[in-house]
């Protein structure tokens, strides 16, 4: 593996250039501790920094640290100062290996074509100076004068968090490029656990987190993913294939304040669960009673009831929905076909479809079977997911609102057909068993009857 060693200058009592209270020591680490981390992340590589806080350390120190530890390169971070804007690179000026220059020129000209276009920053050359760190040290070195500290529009760059990654990766980059050095390869299966510090739906915030993170030393990217529709702008801080190094990352994120959280990626997505079948007595199926009891059942509590069962039987049958138990619904929904809710007679409208609280009256229908038939659409849509039987009218002018299929119980229409409405199915099958002992009692009534002639007529 090859080592690199990143030397950031100036430090501690040195501080380098400085301008309006700003040092250039503070931008050459930030600029080297972010080179490290892009480095590190995505390249095989070792790295070494001649400092890693605000501390002195003379040159001589620096190239004797490098030399001592057999380092295939050494690039030092400087920003300049004293009249001009821009960027400059530095080799030593006598003789160097024709590697150090292509090192150079890769470094430089990566630089060039990628932030010194993006941020319209002047470009002052690949030059060569008598420079200690460049002079004394054993292997191909390259000193970098990123921007200048005493200059307001360099200063503004410098200050802003955006820019210091994206430099920090440019030099990352040409770095890799000259060196050559293999990519990190993700594991090759199995899973991969990526720390998340940040999902936004504008990528400019994204940017922000990202820039923030640069500036505490973490190395970061945006990753873009569709969910229903809304784009989300993702901040990766980090993939690991141990999940114990993604939530030690994640605790060291909320030390600096930022809440993260861990993406598995790589493993196979288990399919999603069935749904659970709707608990209850089911919406389909066939009518039991008879219409004459049904109207009766209606008329003895409201004697005045429109006779509507005969609609309810012959219209849900082609459906295949319980038309006696959708009678029972319309009871419950007109009071016994007394309307003392929103909803007036005259709008044939016995399911109360539209009718949403707070006085809206609702749909209205032609006729009183249309009203009937809307009401069974308005099941139907409830309790299947089928089109509706070939030749019929679609009549119910909400059947395109429903969630298809999504209640095939009464019970299950709590909260849907009725809301809240946490016990409207309970209500309308109460209403409707109350109904079949009214038939029961109906029929009593008639065998009764029945069998009186049957004793009276004496053969
Ligand atoms: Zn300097």
């Amino acid at each position: 593996m090859k080592r690199i060693i990143i030397d950031p200058g100036h430090g501690g009592s040195d501080s380098g250039a400085t301008y309006k209270g700003f040092f250039e020591k503070t931008y050459n680490l930030s600029i080297a501790l972010l080179v490290k981390a892009t480095l590190e992340s995505r390249y095989e590589v070792d790295i070494i920094l001649t400092r890693t806080a605000d501390q002195t350390v003379s040159l001589k120190q620096r190239t004797d640290f490098a030399n001592a530890r057999n380092a295939d390169f050494y690039l030092s971070i400087h920003n300049n100062a004293a009249g001009g804007r821009g960027f400059e690179s530095f080799i030593y000026n006598r003789t160097v290996p024709a590697e150090t220059v292509r090192i150079q020129n890769v470094i430089h000209d990566t630089i060039a074509s990628t932030i010194l276009n993006k941020y319209k920053i002047p470009n002052r050359g690949k030059k060569r100076a008598n420079f200690h760190v460049l002079r004394e040290t054993k292997m191909n070195a390259l000193l970098l004068e990123v921007l200048f500290v005493d200059n307001d529009t360099d200063l503004n760059l410098l200050n802003n968090s955006i820019f210091i990654k994206d430099v920090s990766t440019a030099i990352a980059e040409g770095t890799a490029k000259a060196l050559n050095l293999p990519k990190k390869t993700p594991p090759p299966s199995g899973t991969l656990y990526k720390v998340i510090a940040g999902s936004f739906t504008e990528r400019e915030n994204a940017e922000e987190r990202a820039a923030f993170l640069a500036t505490k030393g973490f190395d970061s990217f945006i990753t873009s993913l569709v969910i229903k529709g809304t784009t989300y702008f993702r901040v990766q801080v980090g993939a690991f294939s141990e999940k114990s190094n993604a939530e030690d990352l994640v605790a060291k994120l909320k030390t600096i304040g930022i809440e993260s959280f861990i993406y598995t990626e790589g493993t196979v997505e288990p399919p999603p669960p069935e749904p659970e079948p709707d608990k209850g007595y089911p919406i389909a199926g066939n009518s039991e009673l008879a219409a004459a009891h049904m109207n009766n059942y209606a008329r003895s509590v409201n004697p005045e009831a429109p006779l509507l069962a005969a609609y309810y039987l012959v219209h849900s049958k082609r459906y295949g929905i319980r038309g006696d138990i959708a009678f029972a619904q319309a009871l419950h929904e007109t009071n016994f076909f007394r309307f003392t809710g929103d909803v007036t007679p005259e709008q044939n409208n016995y399911a109360g479809i539209g009718a949403t609280g707070g006085g809206a009256k609702g749909a209205s229908f032609d006729t009183p079977s249309d009203g009937v038939l809307a009401h069974i659409q308005h099941l139907y849509a409830y309790s299947s997911k089928d089109p509706i039987p070939a030749g019929e009218k679609l009549v119910d002018p909400r059947f395109s609102l429903v969630q298809r299929g999504s209640a095939t119980t009464w019970q299950a229409l709590n909260g849907k057909w009725a809301v809240p409405g946490t016990t409207y199915g309970e209500m309308i099958l109460t209403l409707y068993k109350k109904m079949v002992q009214s038939s029961i009692t109906d029929m009593e009534t008639a065998i009764e009857k029945l069998n009186k002639v049957l004793k009276d007529i004496i053969i």
